[in-house]
This record gives structure tokens, sequence and C-alpha cells, in this order.
């Protein structure tokens, strides 16, 4: 079995009281030695299933059924073998970590060694246009050591740091985006640029933003690239240093947004990391507070920023929306407009009511034709059907066109949506079942990469389970 070993699966069987887990699904009753019941792989009606303390097995008598713990709640909770190990392993309290998790943790060790070395780079004295940089952003000395900024300036001292560390595979930095190859030696994206760590839920440290310091540097942002530890849509910046106050956070669209706020007292801020809203970063606000304000910068692209929120799926959320009236939070807090932010705030509205406004300021400019389009577009794209259809009316209100017209081609377009939703789903069953048929495909099919075209379901099960196997 790769990535559970021999050892781990010993050590999880030893922890397990193989009647104390079979009482919990099946009822027995102690009869000499052994412990019996009715068997729950097939349908009997006097007792043929025996479980044994001594040996940890059960046996049934009648289909033939037998095994050991993790025999038992595979077949019992329809696992696949690593799924079993897992959940035996949670029942006794014992950690199991993979070759996966290994190599996750690896990783994560890399980023925390880069994430002191630009730490230490950034103090060290040695770099001028950082420190001045931060100063004329207004970023504080007790801020930049909270949120752990620091500053890249020398590719070698980072590859040493690394190397004091352990880290001589240069393949583990190159897999994560802290070092690229070049013609001759290396180098590493964020060279030049304050370096702004982003730290996951469980508090480590998984990747950086990297901010330009000087005009002729060619984009004003570099992320870490995507890899196994970091994912832009599942991450945001401030997650370790939010603090939730009145079930309500708050989120802005930049780096240097969630410092000012912070600095201005508003600590429950956390920042996108340079995307729109994702359904993944809308889970983890949900596990924050109730009440979600999202903050948008003036221009047009904090408009855009609305408009593409509403398709996020929401259920325990209340999600509001400011529309910032000039620059964005970080230029607002620093021109001193505090007070006029809170107020900002307490004025919140529903984001279809802010979506249906920016629709019609746009009326001056835009044919009717083409902003009743892109209303119809952005209705089919609204997960709850009741608010879709709210949006299609008071769009068509605003718009001036009478409301079925809007709803009769946003139906279209869901209708449209919904057929193509289902032949996707007809050719996932295809996929998953002729592989099971032919388990030589899996050597011809990439099915990692597969893996993500799948929507979440039975179908994504199995593959991942083939995976597994793999
Ligand atoms: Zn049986």
């Amino acid at each position: 079995m790769p990535g559970i070993p021999q050892e781990t699966i010993d050590r999880v069987l030893d922890a397990t009281d193989i009647v104390e887990l079979v009482g919990s699904y099946v009822t027995l009753k102690k009869v000499g030695l052994n412990f019996q019941g009715l068997c729950p792989f097939h349908s009997e009606k006097t007792p043929s299933f025996s479980v044994s303390m001594e040996k940890r097995m059960f046996r049934c008598f009648g289909c033939g059924a037998s095994g050991n713990a993790i025999t038992f709640i595979k077949r019992h909770q329809k696992l696949s073998f690593p799924e079993a190990i897992r959940l035996l392993a949670e029942r006794s309290g014992i950690s199991i970590a993979t070759e996966e998790d290994k190599k996750r943790e690896t990783l994560v060790f890399c980023v925390a060694k880069a994430q002191e070395e630009f730490r230490r780079q950034l103090k060290s004295g040695s770099y001028l246009s950082p420190l001045k940089y931060l100063k004329e952003r207004g970023v504080k000395a007790e801020t930049q050591e909270e949120f752990g900024i620091g500053y890249a300036g020398s590719v070698k001292e980072l590859i040493g740091s690394l190397k004091r560390w352990g880290i001589h595979d240069k393949t583990i930095p190159l897999s994560i985006g802290l070092l690229r190859e070049k013609e001759k030696g290396m180098t590493c994206p964020f060279m030049g640029r304050i370096t702004l760590p982003i730290v996951d839920h469980k508090g480590n440290t998984v990747g950086f933003g990297g901010r330009a310091i000087e005009n002729s540097q060619q984009a004003k942002y570099v992320n870490s690239s995507e890899s196994a530890i970091f994912s832009k849509r599942r991450l945001l910046f401030g997650l370790n240093r939010v603090k939730i106050s009145d079930d309500t956070v708050l989120v802005v669209e930049g780096y240097f947004d969630v410092l000012s706020l912070h600095q201005a007292g508003f600590t429950n801020t956390v920042g996108l990391l340079g995307t729109e809203l994702s359904a993944e970063q809308a889970k983890i606000l949900e596990r924050l507070a109730h009440n979600v304000i999202l903050i948008f910068d003036a221009d047009a692209g904090g408009k855009a920023a609305i408009l593409k929120c509403l398709k996020i799926p929401r259920q325990n959320l209340s999600v509001k929306a400011v529309l910032l009236p000039e620059g964005d939070p970080d230029e607002f807090i620093r021109k001193g407009k505090v007070t006029e932010f809170q107020g900002l705030i307490e004025k919140a509205r529903g984001i279809r009511e802010i979506a249906v406004e920016i629709i019609g300021h746009r009326v001056k400019e835009e044919s009717v034709e083409r902003l009743t389009e892109e209303a119809t577009r952005i209705a089919a794209e609204i997960p709850d059907g009741m608010e879709a259809n709210l949006f299609a009316e008071e769009a068509a209100k605003t718009l001036n066109v009478p409301a079925w017209v809007l709803q009769e081609k946003t139906q279209a377009r869901r209708e449209k949506k919904e057929k193509i939703a289902e032949r996707k789903r007809g050719l996932e069953r295809f996929l998953v079942n002729e592989l099971l048929k032919n388990p030589g495909l899996k050597d011809m099919l990439r099915l990692e990469a597969l893996k993500d075209l799948f929507e979440e379901g039975e179908e994504k099960r199995i593959l991942v389970r083939q995976i597994l196997k793999q």
C-alpha cells in the first residue's frame, strides 16, 4: 500500500478494540470467549456473526465474511483502504502521516525557513529601500512584526540559509515557486520585493505575496505559484491575525488594505489574494463569522468584482458589500478618514442591491440590449433560483424593460447550463465505469489532472480512490 506504512497500519490495529468498534454498529452479546450478533453483511434471523477479542477478528458462519477491524469498517462503511485506516486512526487518536503529508511538511518547513530569512534580510539593515518604502506606506514596525513582513534582497543568502537548515534538494524550493532556474544558477521571483507571508488555517506559512518597491519592476505583485501547499482560492491574507468582532469579518482586495485597516483598529479584516472571492474562501469566512462585509475599490475592477460575487454560494453567510466612493481602503485610511470608513461599513448593503445599481448607472453609456444580456448572464450564474429571479426582476426595472423578458432569458440560460452539466455528469459516469471495467486505462490517463475536471460527487470519489490505489 503506497502512502501508509505497514508500521502505521499495525499501530492503528493495536489501538483498536474490535469488539467496541463492531459493537458500535452491531448489537453484540457475549457468548463464551467471543461476542455474537446478527451479521451486518447478510440478512439473517439467528446470529452467526462472531467477534473474537483475543484474535482481533470477526467471522460470519453464514456468509463467510471475515477479517480484522480494517476489513470490517471498510466493508461496513464502504470506504477505501486509506479512508478506513484514517477513520480508525482518528477513533484512537493516532496521527498518521502519509507520504503525501510528509512531503507537505517538507514544503511547509522550506517556506517557514524562507520566511525567517526574508525577515532577517529586511531587519539586517543592508537594504534601505524596503524600509523606506514601508515607512512611506505607513506600515508601522509592530505591524511589520505582527504580519511577519520581510524583504527578498539576496537569493544567495536565501539558498545559503535553506542549506543550513538541511534543504539541499533544490526540487523542494522549485516546486513551490520559491526559486526558479535560470540559465546560470537560480533566481527567486520575490527578489527586490517586500514579502508578505500567507498563512493557512493551521497557522503554517504556505506562501508569499511579493510587492514591488520600484516603479521599474515589472509586476506590482507576484504571488507564490500554485502548489501542493499553496492555492490562492483557498487562502486569505491575514487569517492568522484576524480578530472577529460583532460576528463580522471584513474582506478587502489587497495586502496593504489589510495592513492599514488592522492599524486603524479594524482587526477583523482579511484580504483576497488578488483574485475574486472564491467559493472556497467563502467557506473559510463561514467558519470565522456569520456576517461578511466585502469592501471594494472605487474603480471599474471593484465594480466588476461585485457583479462576480453574486455567483458564490453563501448559505450560512449574510454577505454585504461596500463600494468605496474613491480609491482603495488603504488610501482611505491613510487620508485619516477612519470615521467615514466606519460609517460606510455600518451602511453596507446587500450585493444584489449594489449590483443592480451598478448596472443602472451604466445605462448612460451602454445600450440597454447589452446590459440586458449581461444581467441575464449574471442572473443565470446565481446559485439560488429565487435570488436569481429577484435579481432579474430588479435589473429589468432599472433597465426599464419588462421583467418577464429578463426572467425568460435567464431561465433559458439556466436550462442550457443545466443541460451542459447533465452531459458532463454523463461523461464522468462513463469514464469512471470504463476505468473500473478496464484498470489498464489508469496508466494511460492522467488521473490526477482529470480529477480537477470532475464535479464533487460519487464519480469523483471513485476516481480519487483509484488514484490512491495507484
Ligand atoms: Zn454474514
